[in-house]
């Protein structure tokens, strides 16, 4: 941080620029009460981190006097990486300020618990990072996205039954990567995508209809994690007693009925294949379909009396269900207490590709946009930035 430039000025004006760009001098001087040499100081500061550009010069001013100059976020000042570890394969992304994606990179690797796998994770960052052609020195940091329950204190997975990592941490999954690292539950970060692409939303429940059912809960003010991170653990919520059996060894949870695998057992394996089997009325699909909506129901039912909020449907079902949703919303309505119009929040995603890779990333992007003076560059390199 430069002499005499404040954590909080340099988010207040970061952020005044991003929501009024092209922002000028004088207008950030009145919004945040200060002077125009203050201001001019932030700017060069700013400048010299990479971090805004000159954007058009604005015709507004009177003719004849100096036309002012609104100043814009640059889009490549800070980038961030995202990386979605899963059974049998990996997703790493490269995301600007933006969260435009500058480099995808998809490659299959079945999840081992070892240091070969970690060291694996690191080259894939460091082939990301190359196919992307961005400067190292403005990397954010990386997000992985993983299966499981972190213990936000310790950052330690104290529940990993879908991937084999029970007790491993950022210390393991980031061993050989060299940025700033943290984890992120697979679920949150998909549903904070969603959340992304939608800012006029207040609040949203996200259930991750995958191979495994996660969810997670977001608000625009604050995220709500729960106890060690324990919320919206949708997939373990009980709705058959004595029922099936699902991973975590209790009887009953949604899991079992809702997890995509069910779906796909009738598509030959494939949710895509599955759907199209159902639109074309395959009577063995649209059984299924029509079971599956049931459980489905009934757990959207719990968490809208829950949460009172609107509810997104994601993962490989959520993907793809979109245009068969009229009996769900039925059923839900059936079930409510209320007069009920599900259609009004109950919804499929609409970030259908690599959402949590995407929003594992979108976090970093999240966290500097609230105080980007915590990824400052690297002092004795910011000359010629
Ligand atoms: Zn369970």
């Amino acid at each position: 941080m430069g002499t005499g430039v404040t954590r909080s000025m340099t988010r207040a004006i970061y952020d005044f620029i991003w929501r009024h760009e092209p922002a000028t001098k004088n207008e950030i001087a009145a919004a945040l009460g200060i002077s125009l040499p203050t201001v001019s100081k932030y700017l060069t500061y700013f400048a010299r981190e990479g971090l805004i550009d000159v954007g058009s010069k604005l015709s507004s001013g009177a003719r004849g006097g100096r036309i002012p100059i609104g100043y814009v976020c640059r889009d490549n000042g800070r980038f961030a990486i995202g990386l979605d570890v899963t059974a049998e394969r990996t997703r790493c992304v490269v995301l600007n300020v933006r969260g435009e994606v500058l480099a995808n990179r998809r490659t299959p690797r079945a999840y081992s618990r070892d240091d070969d796998y970690f060291r694996f994770l690191g080259e894939e960052v460091a082939a990301v990072v190359a196919e992307s052609g961005i400067e190292e020195r403005r990397i954010l940091g990386v997000a992985i996205g993983v299966p499981g329950l972190i213990d936000e204190a310790s950052g330690v997975l104290y529940f990993g039954r879908v991937i084999d990592n029970l007790g491993l941490s950022i210390a393991d999954f980031g061993r050989y990567i060299p940025y700033s690292s943290r984890l992120v539950h697979d679920s949150e970060a998909a549903g904070f995508a969603e959340f992304w692409e939608r800012p006029t939303d207040t609040n949203a429940y996200y259930i991750s209809l995958g191979k495994s059912v996660g969810g997670s809960f977001h608000q625009r003010a604050a995220s709500h994690r729960g106890e060690r991170g324990l919320t919206s653990e949708v997939g373990h919520m009980r709705i058959h007693p004595q029922g099936r059996l699902c991973y975590c060894g209790r009887y009953g949870c949604m899991d079992p009925y809702c997890n995509s695998r069910v779906l796909a057992a009738s598509g030959d394996g494939s949710v895509g294949l599955f759907f199209e089997r159902l639109r074309s009325g395959e009577s063995a699909a649209v059984r299924a379909w029509d079971d599956y909506t049931s459980d489905l129901a009934i757990v959207i039912h719990n968490v809208r009396v829950m949460f009172g909020s609107r509810i997104i449907l994601g993962g490989d079902v959520g993907a793809k269900c979109g245009p068969d949703l009229e009996p769900l919303w039925r059923k839900v309505d059936d079930l409510s207490f209320l007069p009920s119009d599900s259609r009004s929040f109950l919804r499929a995603c609409t970030v259908t590709e690599y959402p949590i890779a995407l929003g594992s990333a979108l976090h970093v992007v999240d966290q500097f946009r609230n105080d980007p003076d915590r990824f400052a560059l690297p002092r004795s390199r910011t000359r010629g930035a």
